[in-house]
């Protein structure tokens, strides 16, 4: 028979799988009253499925607040028997799986500044072992796909099934108008390797900012997100960490409201039709673009050829520049973007470099 904890942990294996799955909860466990407070109100909007709170805090600088620690873990069951709300916390040791798990806490989550670290990881994989416990991975701080990969795998080597992931954007040097970019392209990349993880955006840490948190939701909804992840304090102007992002639940529930849920597909017959229509024009200009660049491709052969019987340099510089400029001008009427542009025109010229210098090659 099933033991109470294999079903609980089921039960939470099949919560976090689930479409537009929302998590909020402050930054951090301050109080036990602030704490309380927040999942009460969490609670009352009815669109909660997770409550988070961090009890123990990766800070940059010394000497700021640096969490609860395990009283932290108690008031987190306290408001989760309180609100009956499964509750999230993150880990970046054994140490802390260990507490978190002997508190019940539900979700375990892994830190940015954590998935960076192989050591850290595969301590805290260690500590797992044996467990049904659900795991979210958030992306490492910097831009290092091979990283979050490796997180997943070592995570799946000690045997850990449910696992999710958390997008909240990468560092970089210098300012930008977000906290941390969410260079866009990586999460897409890894849902595609992983197309059975669910992906989870945190705005809040994306922003930085309380102002851009619907705009950077509604991208994650559209690029088929499955959850978000927002922090949300009972009064955000006395939070101990990460004030300017948190919301109120008041502030959350009008955010949540005003998104626009999508779904991945739809039986609607007009618009499978339409869709087929449009993807069938698609499909015939990549033929046709595919066949065109096939054909400029033999014209830099020819001209390759001539350069060789010459002795002429393979790379022109002015006409190299005169081509893209001229392409660039054409780009703002044609109403495409000059970067995407851009980089079409280098992988081109690239291309058509690599193909006349493969003639070199063949006459040496
Ligand atoms: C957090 O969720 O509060 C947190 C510390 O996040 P991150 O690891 O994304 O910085
Ligand atoms: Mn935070």
């Amino acid at each position: 028979m099933e033991t109470i904890v294999e079903t609980k942990d089921k039960a939470i294996a099949e919560l976090i799988k689930k479409n537009n799955l929302l998590i909020a909860g402050p930054c951090s466990a301050e109080s036990e009253e602030q704490l309380i407070q927040t999942a009460l109100e969490l609670k009352a909007l009815g669109k909660v499925d997770i409550l988070r709170a961090g009890v123990w805090k990766p800070r940059t600088n010394p000497g700021g607040f640096e969490g609860a620690g395990v009283k932290g873990l108690s008031w987190l069951l306290k408001a989760k028997q309180l609100t009956g709300l499964p509750t999230a916390v993150e880990v970046a040791t054994s140490k802390h799986v260990e507490d978190a798990i002997s508190f019940d806490t539900d979700v375990l989550w892994i830190g940015a500044r954590t998935t960076v670290n192989p050591f850290s990881i595969q301590n805290i994989a260690d500590a797992l072992k044996g467990t049904n416990q659900t795991v979210l991975i958030k992306n490492p701080v910097n831009p290092d796909i091979k990283l979050w990969i490796g997180a997943i795998e070592r995570l799946q080597k000690a045997g850990i099934e449910n696992i999710g992931l958390i997008h909240r954007g990468f560092s970089s040097y210098g300012s930008s108008e977000y906290r941390n970019a969410p260079l866009w392209q990586i999460p897409i990349e890894m849902k595609r390797l992983f197309p059975n993880l669910p992906m989870i955006c945190d705005p809040s840490h994306i922003c930085g900012k309380r102002d851009t948190l619907l705009e950077i939701a509604q991208k994650s909804i559209d690029l088929a997100y499955s959850g978000l992840i927002i922090e949300s304090h009972c009064d955000p102007s006395v939070a101990l960490t990460d004030k300017d992002q948190q919301v109120t639940p008041a502030q959350l529930d009008t955010l949540i409201d005003t998104l626009v849920f999508k779904t991945t597909t739809t039986g609607k017959k007009d618009f499978v039709e339409e869709l087929n229509h449009l993807r069938a024009q698609i499909d015939c200009f990549d033929d046709e673009l595919l066949t065109l660049i096939a054909n400029r491709m033999n014209v830099a052969r020819k001209i390759g050829e001539i350069k060789i019987q010459n002795d002429v340099t393979v790379l022109q510089s002015s006409r190299w520049n005169e081509i893209l400029e001229r392409m660039i001008k054409k780009a703002d009427h044609l109403n495409l973007g000059q970067a995407f542009v851009t980089s079409y025109m280098e992988a081109v010229h690239i291309e058509s470099i690599r193909i006349q210098d493969s003639l070199n090659i063949q006459k040496s």
